[in-house]
């Protein structure tokens, strides 16, 4: 990560200001110290889509974002009652999303491997686009030729509608075939883990300069000489766990209630004998009972 900057959410009245913001900020930075942005790869939204075209960079758009959004539909058509044939392929769909965006660099190649998937369901494997004329798997026969979409039927029609919908095959030629958003958002989540967004603006930012400064004693000073940190962790003392600081007390004892006796059994309260009890029980390990 090079670079981080945190906007204030209420005075931008909306996530996506927020985020259009933040992206301008970045990349006038990066722009002021000479240094050229050769491509950006971000969600779809529009807004961040029309600022990136009016600012003349070119971008692409992470697969995950894509796929789970058409994942979702494709998991709601599968649900219909005369669609369950389509089950069983919500994975290799996903699957194919990935590896459309990913075995190639040119978009109209991206959109003709995306394509084929539509015949692929209907056990075709060879295809009209000439940039991608056949199926990259090999060639076998089914055994299960349920498993296919029919021609003519209600799953293989609304399939089609989602997969080859104009907007979807303008964003498949977008997608990324390089790198993608999934380190930052995992960045992002790491930090949240210590800095949730309704936290004040100064108490996040201690947080996160303390995260950085973390992660640079790890990476660059741990990692590079780990020799002086192993001894002085040695020096500290490790607590016993809690339980091994007890004699295993017998079951029979745990579980016998008190006797019904006086105030008081050779010299200790009952009181004292609850709590003697209370302290056996707690020491018991749990899957001995
Ligand atoms: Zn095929």
């Amino acid at each position: 990560m090079i670079m981080l900057y945190s906007v204030v959410y209420s005075r931008l009245g909306g996530s996506y200001h927020m985020e259009k913001e933040g992206l301008k900020r970045c990349l006038d930075h990066l722009e002021s110290n000479d240094l050229a942005v050769e491509y950006i790869v971000t969600d779809r939204h529009p807004q961040i889509q029309k600022f990136l075209r009016e600012r003349n960079l070119e971008q692409f758009y992470d697969v995950w974002h894509f796929e789970k959004g058409l994942s979702k539909k494709l998991l709601k058509v599968s649900q219909n009652k005369d669609c369950k044939v389509l089950k069983k392929w919500l994975c290799s769909i996903k699957n194919h999303v990935y590896w459309s965006a990913t075995s190639t660099t040119s978009g109209p190649e991206k959109v003709a491997r995306w394509t084929s998937v539509v015949n692929h369901l209907q056990n075709i494997h060879v295809h009209d686009d000439p940039l991608f004329p056949k199926c990259s798997h090999p060639e076998r026969a089914s055994s299960h030729a349920n498993k296919w979409l029919k021609l003519g039927s209600i799953t293989l029609a609304k399939v089609e509608r989602i997969l080859n919908n104009k907007r979807v095959l303008k964003d498949v030629r977008k997608l990324s075939h390089h790198y993608q958003t999934s380190s930052l958002e995992s960045s992002h989540s790491l930090i949240l883990r210590f800095a949730p967004r309704t936290q004040s603006l100064f108490g996040g930012m201690r947080v996160l300069l303390y995260v950085g400064e973390l992660m640079r004693l790890v990476f660059e000073e741990v990692f590079e000489d780990p020799a002086p940190f192993v001894e002085e962790m040695n020096t500290i003392s490790i607590p016993k766990d809690l339980s091994t600081q007890f004699d295993r007390p017998s079951k029979e004892e745990v579980v016998t209630p008190p006797a019904m006796s006086p105030v008081s059994v050779k010299g200790r309260s009952e009181a004292n004998l609850l709590s003697s009890r209370i302290r056996k029980l707690l020491a018991y390990p749990a899957d001995n009972t």
